[in-house]
């Protein structure tokens, strides 16, 4: 039996010291992307209304029918885990008037937990992570391809290969309900082979059908007809807008018209990127236009993209690619106080040394200075402080430096200012 006091629930992880260090880098790497495509971070809260949830993924997705963490809280409000970030950036957006601001369009962008409940495996988690961007108030292709390209970027920047873009447009409510019915009308003789989710779709939401894992489902819509043949003449033009963007930024992408997502509000660009070698799991983000959405929850008629990335999928690609160097520690500087009698004046010096920028670290442990040395040799340390009874008496410290094994007898500040010197402060 699972013992419950030293388990994480199922589905969710710790991010213990050794790996929070490539977070860290690769958050670090995101925030400096984003900053320099123009994104502004946006921070919402991790739980919201059960209601924006609902509106803004759609009754009908597997996310809000199955996967959402809901509760009542104790003044009986239906609040839910989020799943995703969208809704939630909208409704942010509209409750502080983003539109408002003067730099239009408003490009966000954000990192954070999100909460499903999935059936969990590798690359499938309950709680996991994801950063996204969110482009409100345009509705150019040209912010399509710059959030693909944003995503793009990401991925070979840290080095990935085997990537592949997949695109597709998914229309708009002009030229959508027309092609439902003919992709209805295609399946309707099949109906009974397909999977029990499906046949509920058939009538809510035809269009998922092409995107379903189950084999039965698969061959079923083999042949079936394309919402690419069927795009209005706006939608056409965005997407052939979008192609020609791609193309001029030298982007490969392959069109994939199983690519759907099939609720009004989601329009025109569909895409995902895929890592092939993460196998079932392969996808590493998922993106695509929403020009409806903004006005579904309540909002003026705003169009909007966005997309997500999930950061523990991308941490498992970068693993597999051995493109994640392992976490070590470096200090500058290790205090190794000869005897309990030179500790004050150790961690007094400690305290002075990070003051002033430096890394140190001394030992808890009551140590002998053999061991000490060992635990300043185990953090990599450059240089150690010796602090004997002598070097206390006489107010100074054995400066040694441990890659030469130099060492010499100075006071607290010249120890400091030759430290700094050699590690460049
Ligand atoms: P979605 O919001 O479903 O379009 O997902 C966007 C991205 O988030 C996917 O491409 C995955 O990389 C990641 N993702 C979605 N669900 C999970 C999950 N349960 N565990 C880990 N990553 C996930």
């Amino acid at each position: 039996m699972t013992n419950l006091l030293t388990s994480a629930p199922r589905g969710t992880k710790d991010i213990l010291p050794a790996a929070s260090a490539q977070w860290q880098k690769l958050e670090k790497t995101i925030r400096q992307l984003c900053s320099r495509f123009g994104y502004q971070e946006i921070r919402t809260p991790v739980f919201e209304h059960t209601e924006l949830f609902i509106r803004g993924i759609g009754e009908t997705t597997d996310v809000v029918e199955k996967e959402m963490y809901t509760f009542t809280d104790r003044g009986e409000r239906s609040l839910t885990l989020r799943p995703e970030n969208t809704a939630s950036v909208v409704r942010a957006y509209l409750e502080n008037k983003l539109y408002g601001e003067a730099e239009q369009p408003t490009k966000l962008f954000y990192m954070g937990p999100m909460f499903r409940y999935d059936r969990p495996q590798a690359g499938r988690y309950r709680q996991f992570h994801q950063f996204g961007v969110e482009v409100l108030g345009a509705a150019a292709p040209t912010v399509d391809a710059e959030a693909i390209a944003l995503a793009i970027q990401l991925f070979q920047g840290l080095g990935l290969t085997e990537l592949t873009l997949f695109i597709n447009s998914v229309g708009c409510p002009t030229c959508r309900p027309a092609y439902r019915e003919q992709l209805q009308n295609y399946l309707r003789p099949q109906l009974d082979s397909l999977c029990p989710d499906c046949k509920s779709r058939f009538d809510r939401n035809p269009m998922r059908i092409l995107d379903c894992k189950s084999e039965a489902c698969r061959q079923a819509s083999q042949g079936a007809p394309q919402m690419l043949d069927c795009l209005c003449e706006e939608c056409h033009d965005h997407f052939a807008g979008l192609k020609a963007l791609l193309d001029a930024a030298e982007i490969p992408y392959s069109i994939n018209t199983n690519l759907v997502r099939g609720l009004d509000y989601y329009t025109k660009t569909a895409f995902e990127i895929q890592y092939a070698p993460l196998g079932a799991q392969s996808a590493v983000c998922g993106g695509g236009r929403y020009d409806g959405l903004v006005a579904q929850c309540g909002g003026p008629d705003t169009p909007g993209i966005g997309f997500a990335v999930g950061l523990e999928r991308l941490l498992l690609a970068l693993e597999k690619q051995e493109l994640l160097p392992a976490a070590t520690r470096c200090s500058d500087v290790f205090i190794a106080p000869l005897g309990k009698e030179q500790t004050p004046m150790a961690f007094a010096l400690l305290l002075q040394l990070r003051k002033e920028g430096l890394t140190a670290d001394m030992d808890f442990l009551g140590r002998s200075l053999k061991a000490q040395l060992k635990q300043a040799n185990r953090q990599k340390a450059r240089f150690a402080l010796l602090l004997g009874e002598e070097e206390q008496a006489n107010q100074q410290v054995l400066l040694k430096d441990l890659e030469t094994s130099e060492q010499s007898l100075v006071n607290a500040q010249e120890a400091i200012n030759a430290i700094k010197e050699e590690m460049g402060e």
